[in-house]
């Protein structure tokens, strides 16, 4: 049988065609005409694969063609690849980034910051024409041979090999060492003896556990990203000051504080007002760094709360939700359902605590800005001792109006697997809704015994 495959329908184009521009770091604007092109002709030709509909990506036929920032984001995450490629040839620097920090002091420094995911992403895009199994094989023998090349206890490998290998033009490794990822540590090691002597390499301790009212913790984080930014610098070879730290922390608080509102105001109503892929890839373009542009996802993110807010006073309902939805709420890195396999089974997933945590969290603006950012990232809730991470995860939960709770750890992710039953155990004394621990494979075709948990999961609650 023939790929049954998506294509955004002309009825909406008029519509769609009265939205905002994006508007990119470097000041270009892409209009809506444009991004339709690009989503009709040639994402297409270039990405079948992610207009497959089949089971793996969800029924792609439900996508909400009427919330314009949806096309946007697709366009943004289609685009991607190629936007690197011209910020490199354009002399932009690019780090590679690992764990749950918000990347302020990165956007100071005038330095793109990648997670794994996204240069795995970048990755993989420069390669046209595959379907769906070729991508996914694609990237299954990327982590296959970093597995080798690094170790088999990690979860996320894939970006090592790229950048090892010398495929990618990333300039610096220069992760946190944060209590959540414990593939930082199995990277940056791997890193320094791996064969790509190019990179250079930072890491930046991150001091564990209890430590933002500790004064000196306080200084020697902040003066580790004193260094952060100074090893930006002698690879862009700028000199970034104070000052730019602070116009990037203000960046970010205006996408932090712009998310939290969308955030709040979708968990206000009554009514679902989008499905759950369209609320996460709304709501994590709050801290700016999902598309390797802070400037793009900070104009998509405007345009969606404007969006949500007219949605929720109106009443809308997102699109292919089911009635009285049973409301999920997803902990755990780097982790999600099948969102819309889940909801077909008559869920719907109304928040995550992982990327959540630094988004919720301010930067004060008066003062030492290094000092500032030191101290709100020491606070994040999700690198907290176990009992204060479950008790702030206890407030989104109830705020969220969650019916169950699915903690999720990908094999490799030792912290999260070691903590999921002590929080879980907490949230079920105190709240005394349902939970359940799912232990799942990165990058698999999501298998058909981990949905049947879930869909039995939704079925109980
Ligand atoms: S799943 Fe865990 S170990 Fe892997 S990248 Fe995410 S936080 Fe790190």
């Amino acid at each position: 049988m023939g790929k049954q495959l998506f294509r955004y329908s002309e009825a909406n184009k008029e519509k769609f065609l009265e939205s905002d521009n994006i508007t990119f770091n470097d000041g270009s604007v892409v209009t809506p005409e444009e991004i339709w092109h690009y989503l009709t002709v040639e994402g297409p030709e270039k990405y079948p694969g992610t207009f497959e509909i089949n089971l793996y990506q969800g029924n792609r036929a439900s996508r909400d063609e009427t919330l314009p920032t949806s096309l946007k984001t697709h366009y943004l995450g289609l685009t991607f690849s190629e936007r690197m490629e011209r910020a490199k040839d354009k002399g932009k620097s690019i780090a590679f980034i690992q764990g749950g920090q918000a990347v302020d002091p990165y956007t100071a420094a005038d330095t793109i910051a990648l997670r794994p995911f996204l240069v795995g992403q970048w990755y993989h895009g420069r390669e046209h024409g595959n379907d769906i199994n070729k991508s996914v094989l694609r990237r299954k023998q990327s982590k296959e041979k970093a597995f080798h090349d690094m170790s088999f206890e990690a979860c996320q490998t894939g970006g090592y090999e790229h950048i090892q290998s010398g495929n990618l033009r990333v300039d610096v490794v220069a992760p946190y060492t944060v209590l959540r990822c414990s593939d930082v540590s199995y990277g940056v090691e791997a890193h320094r003896h791996g064969p790509n002597k190019e990179v250079k390499l930072f890491n930046v301790d991150y001091p564990l556990r209890y430590q933002a009212s500790k004064p000196w913790a306080v200084e020697y984080f902040a003066q580790n990203l004193r260094r952060l930014v100074k090893t930006l610098d002698e690879v862009s070879g700028r000199k970034t000051t104070e000052d730019d730290l602070l116009k990037a922390i203000k960046l970010h608080n205006e996408g932090r504080r712009l998310g939290t509102e969308l955030a709040e105001l979708w968990w206000s109503a009554d009514i679902p007002p989008t499905n759950s892929d369209d609320r996460l890839s709304l709501v994590s373009l709050a801290n700016l760094d999902m598309h390797g542009d802070v400037q793009a996802s900070l104009s998509v993110l405007k345009e969606a709360r404007n969006i949500i807010a007219e949605r929720v006073k109106n009443g809308v309902k997102g699109h292919a939700v089911t009635d009285n939805p049973k409301r999920i709420f997803i902990l755990g890195s780097c982790v999600g359902i099948n969102d819309s396999r889940s909801e077909d089974a008559g869920a719907i997933v109304v928040g995550k605590d992982d990327q959540w945590s630094h988004c919720s969290s301010l930067v004060e603006e008066e003062g030492d800005p290094f000092y500032n950012l030191a101290k709100a990232t020491l606070e994040y809730p999700y690198e907290q001792s176990i009992e204060k991470r479950a008790e702030w995860t206890i407030e989104q939960i109830k705020k969220s109006r969650a019916d169950g709770v699915i903690f999720i750890h990908n094999w490799g992710c030792n912290t999260q697997a070691a903590v999921a039953r002590p929080i879980l155990d907490v949230i079920k004394r105190e709240t005394g809704i349902p939970t359940y621990i799912q232990e799942r494979d990165l990058h698999g075709l999501q298998h058909e015994q981990e949905q049947n948990r879930v869909n039995a999961f939704i079925e109980m609650l």
